[in-house]
């Protein structure tokens, strides 16, 4: 298997679909390469597409807020998207789209190897269940797909465009983000460090 930079060199100049027209930079994504725990959101928006890194904007700042409160630090996570550049005037990514950014997705999650996935509202958790599934019906559930667990919640955007921090998406989120951090610490450990060598 090549590496994630070797695949970010690449997916850097990608023309597989026509959001590459009309894209400042593709927004592979950001953290570490050994992460147990991936977040995949929809897309890149406007700070996006003109820092090359996901979740920058506000949306952004809410998902740091969620991992700071369950104690996990930004960089020791993945945070990709579904699709990797902006679609124009931030509409939906299509299906055709989807599919062809999809390779990008799939090999991410091969190379990092996350134990725990976290697909960030309707657009990520179809891609990941494979299924036409609603967020507010799956969220805060723990699903078995390829050997990972994957939890689905509510994208951070849909919280700050919906009722904002009084919500019960609000309430929602906090839970699931529990969830998370209670699947993480049940991932199992490398054999080295259950030794306790390290
Ligand atoms: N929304 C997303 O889905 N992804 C980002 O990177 C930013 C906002």
């Amino acid at each position: 298997m090549r590496s994630l930079d070797e695949a970010a060199l690449e997916a850097s100049t990608c023309t597989k679909c026509r959001l590459a027209q009309g894209r400042t930079q593709v927004v592979y994504g950001t953290g570490s390469a050994n992460a147990d725990l991936m977040f995949i959101g929809e897309g890149p928006g406007y700070h996006e597409d003109k820092q090359g890194e996901p979740f920058v904007g506000a949306a952004g700042q809410l998902l740091n807020r969620m991992l700071a409160e369950i104690g996990i630090e930004r960089g020791d996570v993945w945070i990709a998207n579904v699709i990797k550049c902006r679609p124009p005037g931030n509409r939906d990514p299509l299906p055709d789209e989807i599919e062809a950014c999809s390779p990008w997705l799939q090999e991410q999650i091969r190379l990092i190897d996350p134990h725990v996935i976290v697909t960030l509202g309707n657009f990520a958790t179809r891609f990941v269940l494979d299924k036409p599934v609603s967020i507010s019906r799956v969220r805060g559930q723990r699903f078995a797909v390829g050997g990972r667990v994957v939890i689905p919640t509510f994208h951070p955007a849909a919280i700050l465009h919906g009722g904002g921090e009084a919500s019960s998406q609000m309430t929602a989120l906090r839970a699931d983000f529990q969830e998370i951090r209670t699947a993480l610490a049940e991932a199992p450990q490398p054999v080295e460090e259950q030794l306790g060598l390290f």
